[in-house]
């Protein structure tokens, strides 16, 4: 009826929701402006190995600093990105500035650690990802080794099939491949077998349980740890802010953690003063001390 079409039209121009609405159309617009005028950015959160807390590689997350919004988050504007199709360009700009990053480190002597990049699932479904970011890597000279991407559970899960055929794929070329945010469908256990993929990043949501629920977190932790061990992959724990989880995670054998506890996001600058000087180099530099003088 006229009446309830009109309590909608009400509804819909709720004044929150008008400036939300607006808000997202200028971000939108917005968004080829900041790929043209440098308004993205890397940060760089460390992963650590539990065992011995030596670091054993990094995430980048995108940041962007919009001239009047200030920083906009990255799930804000992604959302966005995702739904104006722009979020191909941004995710091709987030690949090679990894591997400007990468190539810059390793000119610099330093001990090259993998960077994982989280994909959206529209440029997971992209046709020729894969010769995209081939071509991208090469015009940077970077091996597949040192990359590694992240896809989440729900994507991975929404056809397992066709995921497992691009894993494969993509593995086949040498580039490993982690399901992010994992935890949120327990069914999807049973298909972990079918991707072989080389990490589990178990959700922080899960980590925070160990917290409030411990004795059937540590069961279910326990046992994704348990099974992705069996089918050789390694479990990362997301989110880890205390030491009490960091023990846990220890006791139940789990390979990798991440969180504020450890390392927050870091500047490229900050995130490169971790990286240590390449074996070769001080191989090289012991070599040239015994030389004659
Ligand atoms: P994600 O891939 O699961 O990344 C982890 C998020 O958790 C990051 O938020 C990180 O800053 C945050 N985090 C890390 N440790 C802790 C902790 O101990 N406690 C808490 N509370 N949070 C922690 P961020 O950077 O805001 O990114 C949010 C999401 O945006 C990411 O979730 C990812 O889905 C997406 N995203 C970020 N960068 C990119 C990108 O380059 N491409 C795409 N497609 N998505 C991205
Ligand atoms: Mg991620
Ligand atoms: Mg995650
Ligand atoms: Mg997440």
């Amino acid at each position: 009826s006229a009446k309830q079409a009109g309590r909608n039209t009400y509804c819909f121009f709720e004044p929150g929701m008008h400036a939300n609405a607006a808000r997202t159309l200028m971000l939108q617009q917005d968004l080829q402006a900041a790929l043209d005028a440098g308004q993205f950015s890397l940060v760089f959160q460390p992963k650590f190995s539990v065992a011995t807390r030596a670091i054993c590689g990094a995430e980048a997350l995108i940041r962007w600093h919009h001239p009047t919004f200030g920083s906009v988050a990255p799930m804000e504007f992604i959302t966005i990105a995702e739904r104006s199709g722009q979020i191909v360009q941004i995710g091709d700009w987030v690949i090679r500035e990894v591997c400007r990053c990468v190539s810059d480190w390793r000119r610099r002597g330093l001990e090259p650690a993998q960077i994982s990049i989280n994909l959206s699932p529209i440029q997971f479904n992209v046709p020729d990802l894969i010769g995209r970011v081939e071509d991208i890597l090469d015009e940077m000279d970077v091996p597949p080794r040192l990359v590694m991407f992240e896809i989440t559970e729900t994507v991975a899960m929404l056809n397992a099939g066709r995921t497992a055929e691009i894993v494969n794929r993509f593995r086949a070329r040498g580039f490993d491949i982690a399901i992010d945010d994992f935890g949120a469908g327990y069914s999807s256990l049973a298909y972990l077998h079918r991707f072989k993929v080389k990490q589990i990043k178990v959700d922080r949501l899960f980590t925070s349980e160990l917290d409030r629920n411990e004795a059937e977190a540590r069961a279910l932790l326990s046992a994704i740890v348990t099974l992705s061990h069996a089918l050789h992959m390694e479990v990362v724990a997301e989110g880890v802010e205390n030491e009490a989880q960091m023990r846990f995670l220890t006791e139940l054998g789990c390979d990798e953690a991440q969180g504020f506890l450890l390392a927050h996001p870091l500047s490229e600058e900050a995130f490169r003063s971790l990286l240590q000087p390449m074996a070769s180099f001080a191989l090289r530099r012991i070599a040239a001390l015994g030389q004659p003088r």
